[in-house]
C-alpha cells in the first residue's frame, strides 16, 4: 500500500510539472500543392512535436523554471492556410502559409521549424503590454530562432545593420552581442516586458545606453554605427 501511495504522488507531481499545453495542427489547404507538400513531407505529427520542442526551448531561453514565470497558453494551434507571406500569429494561432511551404527551395523541414519556433516565440514573449518597439519583438524572435539553430543562411552577418530595432535578422544579432556581455540578458530583458517598456532597460540590465551598446557593437566588427 505504502509503495502505491508514492508512486500515486510521484504521478501526481510529475502531471503538474508537465501542465501539458494543448497543441492542435489543422492543414486548411489540402487541396493546393503547398497543403499536399505540407502533408506529405512534414505531417500533423511532425509539426505538434515541432511546436512543444519551440515551447521547451524557449522557457529554457526564457529562463521561465515556473508556470508564474510564464504566460499562461493552454491552447496553441497551427493552421495551414493557402495566404500569401510566410506566417503569421495572432490569439495563440499561428497561420502558416501553404504557397511559402510550396515554394521553398532548400531544406524544408529545417526552414519551417524556424518559422514555428520564430511564431512560437511570439505565443510566449512579453510584448511590454504593448509597448515594446515591434523591431524589438521580432528581433527576440528570431534570436530564439538563431540559438535554436534554425538561423537561415540569407540572415546579415554579426555586424550588420542600421538600427538595433530594425528587427528581425539585424536585431537578434544584436541581442546575441548583448547576450554575450552578460548570459541570461534576454531573459532579464523579457521579464522586463511583461508590465512595461523602456530603452532604459539596456542600462539597467547591461550599464549602457541601447544606442552605446548598438556603436560598440558595430566597432567590433569594424563597422561605424
Ligand atoms: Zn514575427
Amino acid at each position: 500500500m505504502k509503495m502505491h501511495f508514492i508512486g500515486l504522488l510521484i504521478f501526481l507531481t510529475a502531471m503538474q510539472g508537465t501542465k501539458a499545453v494543448d497543441y492542435t495542427v489543422t492543414n486548411k489547404a489540402l487541396s493546393t500543392p503547398g497543403g499536399v507538400r505540407f502533408r506529405d513531407q512534414i505531417g500533423e505529427a511532425s509539426a505538434r512535436q515541432t511546436l512543444d520542442s519551440a515551447t521547451q526551448f524557449i522557457w529554457r531561453i526564457f529562463q521561465q523554471n515556473t508556470a508564474a514565470d510564464r504566460k499562461n497558453v493552454e491552447k496553441v494551434s497551427l493552421f495551414i492556410d493557402d495566404m500569401d507571406g510566410v506566417a503569421y500569429t495572432s490569439n495563440n494561432e499561428i497561420h502558416l502559409s501553404a504557397r511559402y511551404v510550396n515554394s521553398y527551395g532548400g531544406d524544408l523541414k529545417r526552414e519551417i521549424s524556424g518559422v514555428l519556433y520564430h511564431e512560437m516565440v511570439h505565443v510566449r514573449q512579453w510584448n511590454g503590454n504593448g509597448g515594446a518597439p515591434g523591431g524589438l519583438i521580432e528581433g527576440i524572435a528570431d534570436y530564439v530562432r538563431l540559438k535554436a539553430d534554425y538561423a537561415p543562411s540569407h540572415w546579415v552577418k554579426p555586424g550588420q545593420g542600421n538600427k538595433w530595432d530594425h528587427g528581425y535578422d539585424v536585431t537578434a544579432r544584436f541581442l546575441d552581442y548583448c547576450n554575450s556581455l552578460k548570459n541570461g540578458f534576454v531573459a532579464e530583458l523579457n521579464k522586463k516586458m511583461r508590465t512595461g517598456y523602456s530603452d532604459q532597460f539596456f542600462v539597467q540590465i547591461l550599464g549602457k545606453s541601447v544606442d552605446q551598446l548598438w556603436t560598440d557593437y558595430k566597432a567590433k566588427y569594424g563597422n561605424i554605427a
